[in-house]
Order: structure tokens, then C-alpha cells, then sequence
């Protein structure tokens, strides 16, 4: 099968000492890195471990020798069937975790400065998502126009914001408006921010992950009934491996709340929160097959395929089979819809040729 495939999530190793190199000198002490010890992968900032994981035995079989080399990263790509990517950081989506405004600001804009010049020999094959710090409605916006003339066409922003500051907030409203009027695709993708999931006890490891998953369905919920996807028709919002099947159940909850509860309901909405939500929100997914059985109720352009290369829980280097089994299981699906999940709806969103890769390679 020829299709077009474009990973909507996808990572890049920063080189280990960028920040350390790169930040205004009064900084550097305190700049973002990671550091083994025996047991831990440790992610440090401003002389705080942001976050630590185990070091595991797993995937040893199938190195990941492109996460910071493209033409490695090329070759992965042709060996797993994968013709594009969005590029989040690795280490840099620790950023919204640093506290200090400061740090926190200057650290993005180190890694948005690195990563446009690192893709920009390649822009029909990854899109490098700008890093947003969310501490006040002024930065942010900001260092969205500062990325947009750096060339920009999508920004990520933290799923848990700093401090007291929700994504209903007036004082947003200018970021919504300037991405809206450019049609720069905000994504958010999961465990970023000040996000509090730490379970230690028996399931932590499942728990965890599950439910690091449910902030990405809250925040939704605050862009939809808060108004702000009314408000900005044009505004897309794209939330980042937590699944895709929770769009249905998330709709048919917003639309009963909003009818039952409809006196205290305020703001009022022009649509039903469930037709906004289907319209403008987009959900990635690796694995989850349960979200083309709600294909009747949501439609199919609020769900894209995913790689989540080259983290372990990602497909690489087994992509095509994990494809061909999500929709062996499917066979009602048109050639159409499983060809806009897998690229197409991602080729809308950011104005790209669908092309293979070799194609491109053959063309160049
Ligand atoms: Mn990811």
C-alpha cells in the first residue's frame, strides 16, 4: 500500500550541552540537562531535578540511531515506511517545568533558534514545532511572533500552564487571536507542564501513563467550553499521545452538560460543544483502535496517526505492521479516511505536498 504517512508526534535529542552553551551567560549555571547516574536518567534545571526516569533494559535490539541525526533519522524513517514528521523536543519539553520566568523563557527560545535551523534543510518532510512558555499571556505572545518570523507554523504549549493560570483565562485571548489569524496549529502534548502524576504503589507504571492522558481530555474540555474554539473558528488545537477514542465520549459529555445544565451554562456557545470539538481539536494516537468505531458520531479529521518516535512506547521500528493491524481490524474504513488519519488531515494542517519519502529522495 502507497499511502502518505506523517507521524504527528515525533521527538529530537538536543545536543547534550545546548543550553549550557547557548543561554545568556548569567544563566548557564542553572541550564537544562540531563544526567545519568546508576540508576536514573536525571533532568535537571535551576539545580532541581525536574524529573528522573528508570533507567530499562528494553529496545536494545533496535537503537534509535536517528534521534538526533537526520540522515540516520531518514533512514529509520525509509526502513519503518514513515514519510514525515512533527518534531517535538526530548529534554526541552521539560522547560514548562522550570519555575524561574526567566530561565524558563530564555531556555525556549535557545531550543526554537536550534531547531528551525536544524529542520530547515528538510521542510516538506518535518515540521518543527516552536516551544511556548505559558507564565503570561504577554511572553507568550510575544515568542509566538518572535517564532512566526523565524518561520514557524506550529507552537506547543504546556498541557498544565505555571502557577494559578488556566487556559480560560482572558488575558489569553491576544495568543488565541494572533495563531488564529496565521494559522500557526497549537499542540499540546501530554506530561508537559506542571503536571503532577507521580503514583509509586502497585499499577504505578500504568496508572501513570493513563493517566497522563486524562489532562490532555481536561484541557480540551477548558479550549471548548470556555468559548475560545468558538470565538476562533479557524483556531486548531492538536493534543498529543493520549489517544484519540475519548473525543466521543468527551463530546456526548460536554453536549449533556451543556443542554441539562444550559441556565448556568456562560459563556453561550454558537455550535454544540461536541461540533466544535469534533471541527478543531485533532488527537494523535499510536494504538488505539477503539476511535474508528465513533467515526459515525466524530467524523474522522479530529484523529491522526502517530510514530511517538523514537521514544520505547513509540512503533518504530514495527510501524507498518502496527498500521496494516489497526485497520485489519477495521475493514469498513475507506480508503479516503484511513489516507487522511495516516497524512492527509497532517498535510492540511500544515500546507505540505503529500509526497513518500522516496519520492522526494528520488526527486532531490
Ligand atoms: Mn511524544
Amino acid at each position: 500500500m502507497n499511502r502518505f504517512i506523517f507521524s504527528m508526534d515525533a521527538h529530537v535529542s538536543e545536543p547534550k550541552t545546548l543550553w549550557q552553551d547557548k543561554l545568556p551567560f548569567h544563566l548557564r549555571s542553572r541550564a537544562l540537562r540531563s544526567q545519568r547516574d546508576e540508576k536514573y536518567i536525571n533532568m535537571i534545571a535551576d539545580n532541581k531535578v525536574l524529573h528522573r526516569m528508570q533507567i530499562g533494559d528494553n529496545n536494545t535490539d533496535h537503537p534509535r540511531l536517528g534521534s538526533s541525526d537526520l540522515e540516520l533519522r531518514l533512514q529509520d524513517m525509509a526502513q519503518d515506511g514513515i514519510d514525515g514528521e512533527l518534531i517535538y523536543p526530548n529534554l526541552g519539553t521539560m522547560i514548562p517545568r522550570i519555575e524561574d520566568p526567566e530561565l524558563a523563557l530564555a531556555s525556549v527560545q535557545v531550543y526554537n533558534d536550534w531547531a528551525i535551523e536544524k529542520f530547515s534543510p528538510y521542510p516538506e518532510v518535518f515540521v518543527a514545532s516552536a516551544l511556548l512558555p505559558m507564565v503570561d499571556a504577554a511572553s507568550t505572545l510575544a515568542e509566538l511572533k518572535r517564532v512566526h518570523a523565524l518561520g514557524y507554523r506550529t507552537a506547543t504549549l504546556p498541557i498544565k500552564p505555571a502557577g494559578d493560570l488556566r487556559y480560560n483565562d482572558p488575558s489569553l485571548e491576544p495568543i488565541w487571536e494572533y495563531a488564529e489569524a496565521r494559522g500557526i496549529v497549537l499542540t499540546f502534548h501530554i506530561s508537559t507542564g506542571l503536571v503532577l502524576v507521580q503514583e509509586k504503589g502497585p499499577g504505578a507504571a500504568v496508572i501513570n501513563y493513563t493517566k497522563l492522558s486524562f489532562e490532555n481530555q481536561n484541557l480540551v474540555a477548558y479550549f471548548v467550553c470556555s468559548g475560545v474554539l468558538d470565538r476562533h473558528p479557524k483556531l486548531k488545537i492538536v493534543v498529543v499521545e493520549a489517544g484519540a477514542s475519548w473525543i466521543a465520549a468527551l463530546g456526548e459529555r460536554m453536549d449533556e452538560s451543556y443542554t441539562a445544565h444550559n441556565y448556568y451554562v456562560r459563556p453561550k456557545l454558537s455550535r454544540m460543544p461536541s461540533e466544535i470539538l469534533y471541527s478543531q481539536v485533532v488527537a494523535t494516537f499510536q494504538y488505539d483502535r477503539a476511535c474508528f468505531n465513533n467515526i459515525p458520531i466524530t467524523g474522522h479529521k479530529c484523529m491522526v496517526w502517530a510514530s511517538d518516535y523514537p521514544h520505547m512506547e513509540g512503533t518504530f521500528p514495527h510501524s507498518r505492521k502496527v498500521v496494516a493491524e489497526l485497520f485489519a481490524d477495521n475493514p469498513e474504513l475507506s480508503e479516503q479516511v484511513k489516507a487522511d488519519i495516516l497524512g492527509g488531515t497532517a498535510a492540511e494542517l500544515f500546507g505540505i505536498t503529500p509526497r513518500r519519502l522516496e519520492e522526494r529522495r528520488l526527486a532531490a
